[in-house]
């Protein structure tokens, strides 16, 4: 499985299209403080399933809507769509191209869609499971993610790499047969 493509419009700081290819290898985006490459991880996480809008560092859902510029008037809708290239099988569907799309209105209104067809959010996360690409897995490192395993206490950094190891499951698989 290969992310191929990202395609979004009215994310953040992106208010027209933004149409982004992944070759085979390395990518790397650069620029400026505040251009925004930062917000191209976010696109990802979100398109993922991230519903915790901390973590995407905004403060309301709507944080996600390109919110208008001197010269731009604000978007009423985000979307971000993720083009996968699943020759491989990883993900359990039947097709060689996976586009994994997430929209949001600034009613608050939210739509998910595979391969365009709507589905739960519930889906997207199932889709993901157990391929390393979930919306909690260690695929994306934040900024501060960085900082916070660099300053954490020992217990805090045990539990990092118990769940790189995939032992958490396991973990609390143990603490809830304990309370029982
Ligand atoms: P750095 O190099 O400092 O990490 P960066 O390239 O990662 O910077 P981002 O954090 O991705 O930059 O982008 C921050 C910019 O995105 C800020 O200017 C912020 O105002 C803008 N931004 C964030 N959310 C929105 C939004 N909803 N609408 C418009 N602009 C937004
Ligand atoms: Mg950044």
């Amino acid at each position: 499985m290969q992310l191929r493509k990202l395609e979004s419009y009215g994310f953040k700081s992106f208010a027209d299209k933004v149409e982004l290819d992944f070759d085979m290898g390395v990518t790397a985006i650069v620029g400026p403080n505040g251009s925004g490459k930062s917000n191209i991880t976010d696109a990802i996480r979100w398109a993922l399933g991230e519903q915790n809008i901390r973590n995407l560092r905004g403060v309301k859902t709507e944080d996600v809507i390109f919110s208008g510029s001197s010269n731009k008037r604000a978007s009423g809708v985000a979307e971000v769509s993720l083009i996968f290239d699943n020759s491989d099988g990883v993900l359990p569907l039947e097709y060689q191209e996976v586009v994994v799309t997430r929209r949001i209105f600034r009613s608050g209104e939210s739509e998910f869609y595979i391969n365009k067809v709507a589905c739960r959010l519930k889906d997207i996360h199932q889709l993901f499971f157990d391929t390393g690409l979930g919306k909690d897995a260690m695929s994306v490192i934040s900024q501060n993610k960085v900082d916070q395993i660099l300053n954490s206490r020992p217990e805090e950094r045990r539990a990092f790499f118990e769940e790189v190891a995939g032992i958490t499951k396991y973990r609390t698989r143990q603490k809830d047969s304990i309370r029982k």
